[in-house]
């Protein structure tokens, strides 16, 4: 055990929600009126065009997968315009993260991140035993100009989420042009737009649009949000070539499974799907907030599929009142934000079981 790298011991474990049949055994409530608004997925179930993906690929569960992901590669870089070798694939955007820690950070090394940024950052930072940069949050954003002065001669990657979980905040395009004048050019930045399916800011910077700019970034891309395919873990990174070509060299030979890459596939092809899933999520935003507003209670103001709300409180009596109810949320307090609860965006009929149970609270007698 003392021989683990420096960091490993240190760093706080990824705490997943728990599965909705464990909870409701300790709750005592039927599965079937669990609301589950989390973890961010797409409320809409799976793509039909999706099952039958799979379907069809069962057949050659027997073989290995395609190790290069040939044809997913191929369908995303006639999509979003790049060439196949500007794409690494990845068991989930996580693996990416991962790949992109093991590849450009060591012990003495560091990585710059915000304060209340994605929790995979510092972790894959710290299992590879490099120091966290950290740096204070704006407005619970990205502070880009601080961010940039905290770049020192021993900081290899840059990790910017846009927009970022849990908070929901997003940088615009000028500021984000601006940072990048700022950061070496032999600085990695990583621009992790997981949720950028769901932007219709107009200033949104699409990282993959821009990566003919900047030679040293990468933007990293999921198809567990707006795709729908949480449970098959599919993410990819888009950069330079060269840089491509490093992280392919540290990725598992087969980490994205056949299924997983047939799914996927299938699931850029149906754009029906992704449409559907945005226009739920902006009703639900709206929804959700108008509710917000009528109990008088601030929220972080999101681009995302979710709502970091500020009940102004320790919100652990209050996450176990909605849970109670069956109402399963996600407190955030272990990104030091223990008055806020952060709500997924689910069908309309899911926002309104969390909607009644609000407003049962009563807050003040809380
Ligand atoms: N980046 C951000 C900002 C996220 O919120 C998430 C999912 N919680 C991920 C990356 C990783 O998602 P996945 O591994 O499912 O692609």
């Amino acid at each position: 055990v003392q021989n683990a790298v420096p960091g490993v011991a240190k760093l706080h474990p990824y705490q997943p929600g728990k599965p909705v049949d464990e909870l409701a055994r300790e709750l005592g409530l039927n599965p079937d009126d669990i609301v589950k608004l989390a973890s961010n997925e797409n409320p809409l179930g799976p793509s039909k065009r999706v099952l039958a993906a799979i379907e069809a690929e069962l057949p050659e569960l027997t073989r290995y997968p395609d190790g290069n992901g040939f044809e997913l590669k191929q369908a995303l870089s006639s999509r979003f315009d790049l060439k196949p070798n500007q794409i690494t694939l990845g068991n989930g955007s996580n693996d990416v993260l991962d790949l992109i820690a093991r590849a450009f950070l060591q012990p003495g090394t560091n990585a710059v991140f915000s304060q209340y940024a994605f929790a995979v950052y510092p972790i894959s930072t710290q299992a590879v035993g490099a120091d966290l940069n950290m740096v204070p949050a704006k407005d619970y954003g990205h502070d880009l100009s601080a961010m940039a002065k905290a770049i020192n001669s021993q900081t290899r990657v840059v990790f910017l989420a846009n927009p970022n979980n849990p908070t929901g905040t997003m940088f615009g395009r000028d500021e984000f042009r601006t940072f990048m004048t700022e950061v070496p050019g032999d600085v990695l930045v990583v621009l992790d737009e997981a949720y950028s399916e769901y932007v219709s800011d107009e200033n949104y910077p699409d990282g993959i649009e821009l990566l003919t700019d900047y030679s040293n970034l990468v933007v990293t891309r999921t198809f567990s949000k707006a795709y729908g395919l949480a449970s098959l873990r599919v993410g990819w990174a888009a950069s330079a070539p060269e840089i491509a070509d490093l992280l392919n060299r540290v990725r598992q030979p087969f980490n994205v499974d056949s299924l997983a890459l047939a799914a996927a596939k299938a699931a850029l092809a149906d754009v029906d799907y992704l449409e559907a899933g945005k226009k739920l999520n902006d009703q639900g935003l709206i929804q959700i907030t108008e509710a917000l507003d009528a109990k008088g209670l601030s929220y972080i103001p999101t681009k995302g599929n979710f709502i970091a709300v500020d009940f102004a409180q320790d919100t652990a009596a209050i996450n176990q009142a909605f849970l109670e109810k069956g109402v399963i949320l996600r407190p955030i307090a272990n990104y030091g934000l223990p008055n806020h609860l952060r709500v997924s965006i689910g069908t309309q009929e899911e926002n309104q079981r969390f909607i009644t149970v609000l407003n049962e609270l009563d807050l003040n007698g809380e």
